[in-house]
């Protein structure tokens, strides 16, 4: 296409000719690593829309109920569609499910008995499940109904280490909790050939330990899934990657019958089960944002790799680099002062749908200890598979962001957080021949 058309688009967004052909540049050393991405996504997508047929989804599926939610076909047939997706037993997806969080805490309350003991063989889980788990002694925790916790921390290098994981897997141990994404935490995301092999370790311990995986921002990036290696229950959130950008809700849980059958007696009733839960209006979101999911997921990868190159040329730290395997769509990058981050978030929010216009302010948010800054112009309050963006105003200045609905925002959002550093004089574009 014509590039002075190009730029004169950009330019209408803010994006000066400079920095797009900066940006131009980069972006088309990556054609190859993009081609792999499309490769991966076309696998899933097939995956996705081989469970819709099989099931045969048909509109009526669309349709909600109200109430009880009982014989909600729509809601039932999803919950199959996911199950065969995720090649496991049965699947709990629900808008009742509120967030991420809840999904892993109900999986968690409902299928841990008092006595019963949870072990982390990857350091300490993400944040809002130290309350969740009694780390942090919180009202309802798993610790007030008698649930012991055990970790093995990782290697300094972020691998597994075998020698203490033998030591805290026991006989004792009644579940796993594997982490898959880095979340915010500095060290590397697992691949899921890497979970298998921890899962194959650990049931090599013990046979009888339930291993869950948390699969939030994993969904669709490699073409395997935690619960083809292993993994007896696999958790995640609908506001990031399974959601496709559509549910405005919704958590699921997929795995052995048993299990998941023991998650929803917790998130209704005992008795009631997955047979009460009106879906609403809510379902025709959740299967459009499901099937388009995995082009959604490479979409948001492709900014993330775009994110990681331009910012390793302009000289900071960017963790994964922007070379190496990805296993998540989280990005994270190393600014080293205050204002370089404040300047990344205000671009990332110039270059929103929703909300541009504003700028983001750091501020104190409840349970840290530092000022937030955050940048988010999302159709779906808070989602995070819309391109989103956050860091505390902390040493070493690091920005942790993920999303984009489509790839070409993401490149024209990254753009945008580019240009903010560059008018600021913040950066100086490398010389490109
Ligand atoms: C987002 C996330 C959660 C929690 O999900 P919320 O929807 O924010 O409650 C848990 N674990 C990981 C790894 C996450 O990325």
């Amino acid at each position: 296409m014509n590039q002075e058309l190009k730029q004169q688009n950009a330019a209408l967004l803010g994006i000066s000719a400079e920095v797009y052909e900066f940006c131009e540049k980069v972006w088309q050393s990556l054609s190859e690593r993009f081609r792999v991405i499309d490769e991966i996504s076309e696998y899933n997508q097939g995956k996705v829309l081989y469970a819709l047929q099989k099931n045969h989804v048909s509109e009526a599926c669309l349709l909600g109920t109200t109430g009880y939610g009982y014989n909600d076909m729509g809601r039932d047939t999803l919950e199959a569609v996911y199950a065969d997706v995720f090649h496991t037993e049965d699947a709990l997806v629900r808008p009742q499910i509120t967030c991420g969080t809840h999904a892993l805490a109900l999986a968690l309350m409902s299928n841990l008995r008092p006595g019963d003991e949870i072990v982390s063989p990857v350091g300490k889980p993400y944040d809002t499940l130290d309350e969740v788990i009694g780390i942090r002694p919180s009202k309802g925790s798993l610790a007030e109904y008698g649930i012991t916790y055990r970790q093995a921390d990782l290697k300094p290098d972020g691998t597994f280490d075998y020698d203490a994981i033998a030591k805290v897997v026991t006989d004792k141990t009644t579940l796993v909790t594997i982490q898959r994404s880095k979340g915010y935490a500095v060290r590397p995301t697992f691949s899921v050939s890497q979970i298998g092999e921890l899962i194959a370790f650990v049931k090599k311990i013990n046979p009888n330990v339930i291993c869950m995986v948390d699969n939030c921002y994993g969904e669709f990036v490699e073409t395997i899934e935690p619960s083809d290696v292993g993994a007896d229950m696999i958790v995640g959130s609908l506001i990031k990657n399974p959601g496709g950008g559509l549910a405005p809700i919704g958590g699921y849980i997929a795995g052995r019958k048993d299990l998941v059958e023991n998650a929803a007696y917790r998130l209704t009733s005992p008795g009631l089960g997955k047979e009460v839960g009106a879906s609403l209006g809510i379902l025709k979101d959740f299967y459009q944002g499901f099937f388009l999911s995995p082009n959604v997921t490479a979409g948001a990868l492709k900014t993330a790799i775009f994110a990681a190159n331009l910012y390793e040329r302009l000289g900071f730290f960017v963790l994964p680099n922007g070379t190496e395997d990805r296993h998540d769509i989280i990005q994270s990058i190393t600014f080293g002062s205050a204002e370089k981050l404040v300047a990344f978030c205000k671009g990332i929010q110039a270059g929103a749908p929703i909300d541009s216009f504003v700028a983001p302010e750091p501020w104190d948010m409840p349970g840290y200890d530092d000022p937030v800054i955050m940048a988010a112009g999302a159709f779906v309050s808070g989602s995070s598979i819309e391109l989103s963006a956050d860091g505390p105003l902390r040493e070493p200045y690091a920005a942790y962001f993920q999303g984009a609905l489509t790839w070409q925002h993401g490149k024209l959002g990254m753009m945008r957080s580019v240009q903010e550093l560059y008018s600021e004089h913040l950066i100086q574009l490398p010389r490109t021949e």
